[in-house]
């Protein structure tokens, strides 16, 4: 494994190698980021973070989000797109347009990209700044090397779903610019070595957890803040909503009694859903809590929320990690199974978006789906977007071949809502998500994609086997 320190070193090691595979955290759910031999570069020491100015900060490619929002705060400020795991690095976190809880107010990472510095297969360093370059009426992006040579790159022409968050292969739109060509490409087209983000003044967050008596509740309380939301971004109201997870009836019984213990929270119902609200304020958040408290009363709400208000950092932590321990507390149970049943076993979940008017007909979907398959599951996630990760509780290794299928039919019906079955986590080399890239924009639309990639990787060097095969 090599560790350059800058983009020279990056570009001469890139240039001498025949196959490279460039890695941040590695916490890429999708293989993206597993060695399958060839030069394994780590973007760990391109950590270095510039001083903020003008609503930007330039950062390089290694730097751990969680380091970056330390920084940022010690100067007021902030950079919100950021996902569930903030170990992830800013290199990372761009090459799979990660997005995280808050892309309901504030999109996922491509929108906060303002400038790229990318190392092209063949050593070639390309300086990019959104706006400089787009593609062309005809479809075109022509892109100098530093040899001088100049390559022509088509813009696919596939249609993308319209939906909040997207992490599947290409972005492809008439007159694109070329940033986001770099954005969500999984180090398939170039090695990110540094970024120029924008930032915002660091917002006053508030946290609360809800105890809903049914699924159905969770999507009607979570449709009212997201109106409520929308009014006080016109300046109509103090609900300023940016994120509202959703953890189902199935997640809660996985919770150990310790994740309660730690939270501060009681066990609630067993049939309970819980909803994690993030709110901002301003210096008085008492208006915000008001409204809060109303929406839960029209709802029918009868269990008071636990609160953690603006400062409470602690509090609010106590109920993040509660979150947390969902994810984690599976993760233990089939690290168990595997051990005791089969070493095949594996995590096996879907990343799948609808527009939010299809909510409840997806969490409808994937529940039939499941049981149908006559398969244990839990599913949770980022509801205020639609986005929802319904996962297999593998129990054998045949649970784990018909949770691909029955996330195959899942995908299928999605894409049918207008949704898409690759939101936030990418493609990678999971076979089962190049399955579903496939499904979604079909051969065609992957052909596309390796005429890109030829273009920009004629030898098929950068992370051959993510996203698609050479053939
Ligand atoms: C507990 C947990 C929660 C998560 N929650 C979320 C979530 O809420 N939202 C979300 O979007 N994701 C989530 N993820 C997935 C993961 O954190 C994201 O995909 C993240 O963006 C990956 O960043 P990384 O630095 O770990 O990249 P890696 O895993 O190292 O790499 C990911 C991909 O990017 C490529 N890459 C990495 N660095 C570069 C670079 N400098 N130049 C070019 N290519 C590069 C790699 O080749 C690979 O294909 C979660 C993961 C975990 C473990």
């Amino acid at each position: 494994m090599a560790f350059p320190r800058n983009e020279s070193e990056v570009s001469a090691l890139v240039a001498s190698a025949t196959r490279v595979l460039p890695i941040g955290a590695q916490s890429s759910l999708t293989g993206g980021a597993t060695p399958r031999g060839g030069m394994v570069i780590s973007t760990r020491s391109l950590a270095r973070i510039d001083r903020p100015a003008d609503g930007v900060v330039g950062v390089g490619a290694g730097v751990p989000l969680v380091e970056l929002q330390r920084a940022l705060a010690a100067a007021g400020l902030y950079y919100p797109p950021v996902p569930t795991f903030d170990g992830a690095f800013v290199g990372g976190t761009i090459s799979t347009n990660a997005a995280g809880a808050a892309t309901f107010k504030y999109g996922s990472a491509r929108q906060w990209v303002e400038a790229l510095r990318v190392v092209l297969a063949d050593g070639s360093m390309l300086a990019l700044r959104r706006g400089d370059v787009v593609a062309s009426a005809d479809g075109w992006f022509e892109i100098e090397r530093t040899s001088g040579a100049v390559v022509r790159v088509p813009v696919p022409t596939y249609d993308m779903p319209d939906v909040p968050k997207l992490s599947a292969g290409y972005f492809a739109r008439p007159g694109m610019d070329l940033v986001d060509l770099f954005v969500g490409a999984e180090g398939t087209l170039g090695v990110l070595t540094e970024a120029t983000l924008r930032v915002i003044p660091l917002p006053r967050r508030c946290a609360a957890l809800v105890t809903c008596a049914s699924s159905d509740q969770a999507v009607a309380v979570t449709g009212r803040l997201r109106a409520e939301a929308a009014s006080s971004w016109r300046g109509k109201g103090p609900l300023d909503v940016s994120a509202v997870e959703y953890i189902d009836e199935r997640a809660v019984r996985i919770l150990p009694d310790e994740a309660f213990a730690q939270a501060g929270v009681p066990r609630p119902a067993a049939t309970s859903v819980l909803l994690l609200v993030q709110f901002e304020v301003g210096s008085d958040d008492e208006a915000a809590l008001a409204r809060l408290m109303a929406v839960l009363d029209s709802c029918a709400v009868d269990a008071d929320p636990v609160l953690a208000l603006a400062g409470d950092d602690r509090g609010a932590a106590r109920l993040y990690n509660l979150r947390e321990a969902v994810p984690s507390s599976l993760n233990a149970q089939i690290a168990l199974t595997k051990a005791r049943i089969d070493p095949g076993i594996h995590k096996t979940a879907g990343d799948l978006i609808v527009p939010f008017d299809r909510l409840k007909d997806s969490i409808a979907l994937y529940r039939r789906v499941f049981e149908q398959y006559g398969l244990d599951y839990a599913i949770w996630g980022h509801v205020s977007d639609g986005n929802l990760h319904p996962n297999v509780v593998p129990r054998t290794l045949d649970d784990v071949e018909r949770g691909h299928d029955a996330i195959t039919e899942m995908a299928r019906g999605v894409v049918a809502m207008g949704g898409a079955p690759l939101a936030e986590h990418g493609v990678g080399r999971s076979e089962l998500k190049q399955r579903l890239l496939r499904g979604l924009y079909g051969e065609d639309g992957i052909n596309e994609m390796r005429a890109v990639k030829r273009a920009l990787d004629p030898g098929w060097k950068l992370s051959p086997g993510v996203l698609f095969s050479e053939q």
